[in-house]
């Protein structure tokens, strides 16, 4: 099930982080040792009742003069109709109607997405409430008062937002062709990659039914099997600032990894892998998608007997929390490998989707127990009775035990590679959830 995505625009300190923070919380990070993530908060994960969604904050630097400030608002609006199901647009009731906001919400309503129209810093609704009727004007219906940083109104806002949400079972559920998800950096070589994937057969390119996103996929054929290369390519914008590129890349990698089964990172061999590299491959490993680290523009490279024992150990080293990725040495340019991406997705896209046998696994886990006792604290000793797989895409297992807090890190670490070792599940990333039972 890909999460809808909501996108949050707005100007310069109507309180967009402040909304942000206090919709997601903490559950803003997931993973503790994926970097770059906890650090600048442009995505978070969101749940309201029974609803989780993608929340995305476009906004990112903050400009000086009025005339900067609409033509990254543009941009921002643009981004969020570009990559979200539900736009929220926040306003500020202390500073009142301004002009950029009119000139946004005319984008905006041009633009046929829903408009969820936030009216921030409503601290107290006996005070304010006069001054939120005038965002009618916007001509984007009812305004919702909320107080970002006391945390009022925020119910019935997300009520709001929630009910546009496109519904449960649509079309892209039912499809069953693989869906591909390209990431990386700017220019490392992602559009020639899809541009070449895609010329090994005829290229279909059409809107796929059952998003309300406005990306165009492509679908491709390689050895008569059916793929769908999530394109980012159309959402792709002009800018020289080079933190709003940055932001920009990542917000794309967040909405295509979203709706993927296997994502393909790419990396520029010729500049080596990066802290930036880093930050987008946390997004598709914080999803437990399918990874295949591609190396790209590998022709280019002067290369000797260890350039690829090299390669490969800086990115396992920089990349440590995905030991799992598949990594494949590529250039888009000459086609190397091409016919090894596919057959690697295949495998990938199987093992994220693999279940084993309770009794199998039982034995696994047990013969690993017994060659490597679990932890002790205090004289107690951790005892594993039981673990079942509960889950797919990533496979997810649960470990019933005597005592949660003597279960490792380091110890779950030990079993999943047992756990590998036996079943393979290579390119895709495991989870593992403990229980207590008594
Ligand atoms: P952004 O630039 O849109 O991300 O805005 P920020 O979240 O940084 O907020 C700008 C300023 O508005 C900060 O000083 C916040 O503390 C303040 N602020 C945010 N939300 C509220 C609110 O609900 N009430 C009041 N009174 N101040 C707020
Ligand atoms: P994107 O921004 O990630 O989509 O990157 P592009 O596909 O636009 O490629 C950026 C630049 O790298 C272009 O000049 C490409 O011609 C070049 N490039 C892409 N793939 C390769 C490759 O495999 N080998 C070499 N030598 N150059 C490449």
């Amino acid at each position: 099930m890909s999460k809808p995505i909501v996108a949050v625009v707005g100007r310069p300190n109507v309180g967009k982080s402040t909304l942000f923070n206090t919709l997601a919380g903490e559950r803003i990070s997931i993973v503790q040792d994926t970097p770059g993530v906890t650090r600048d908060r442009i995505y978070a994960e969101v749940s309201w009742l029974n609803y989780n969604f993608t929340l995305i904050d476009t906004g990112g630097i903050e400009p000086d003069s009025k005339d900067v400030i609409l033509s990254q608002m543009r941009e921002q609006a643009q981004i969020a109709i570009d990559t979200a199901d539900v736009i929220m647009f926040l306003v500020d009731v202390r500073q009142g109607l301004q002009d950029a906001d009119g000139k946004v919400a005319d984008m905006l309503r041009r633009s046929n997405k829903p408009v969820v129209l936030v009216v921030n810093k409503v601290d107290d609704f006996d005070k304010y409430m006069p001054d939120v009727y005038e965002f009618y004007n916007l001509g984007i219906g009812e305004p919702f008062p909320v107080s970002a940083s006391s945390k009022l109104g925020l119910g019935d806002m997300l009520d709001e937002v929630v009910k546009h949400f496109p519904p449960e079972s649509n079309e892209e559920e039912e499809d069953d062709r693989p869906r591909v998800a390209i990431i990386g950096k700017p220019n490392v070589g992602k559009s020639s990659l899809v541009n070449k994937l895609a010329q090994k057969d005829r290229v279909i390119v059409s809107n796929i039914a059952g998003t309300t996103r406005d990306a165009i996929d492509t679908e491709i054929r390689y050895n008569g099997k059916d793929y769908i290369l999530i394109d980012t390519a159309g959402i792709r914008r002009k800018n020289k600032i080079k933190e709003e590129i940055e932001r920009f890349s990542i917000i794309r990698a967040v909405t295509a990894v979203e709706r993927a089964d296997v994502v393909l990172l790419v990396i520029d061999a010729t500049e080596g892998v990066t802290e930036q590299d880093a930050k987008i491959a946390g997004i598709a490993h914080e999803r437990g998608k399918g990874i295949i680290i591609c190396v790209n523009k590998w022709d280019a490279v002067e290369k000797n007997n260890d350039s690829v024992k090299e390669y490969t150990q800086k990115i396992r080293q920089i990349l440590s929390f995905m030991p799992y990725a598949e990594i494949l040495f590529i250039s888009a340019l000459t086609g190397q490998r091409l016919p090894k991406i596919f057959e690697t997705m295949d495998a990938v896209i199987e093992n994220n989707s693999m279940r084993v046998g309770t009794g199998v696994l039982n034995e696994i886990v047990a013969e690993a127990v017994a060659m490597q006792q679990p932890p002790t604290d205090k004289g107690k000793r951790l005892k594993i009775y039981y673990i079942t797989q509960v889950a797919v895409k990533p496979p997810t297992f649960v470990i019933f035990v005597n005592d949660k807090n003597l279960m490792h890190f380091s110890y779950t670490r030990y079993l999943e590679n047992r756990i590998r070792d036996t079943f393979g599940f290579a390119g895709t990333s495991l989870k593992f959830i403990v229980r207590e039972r008594k």
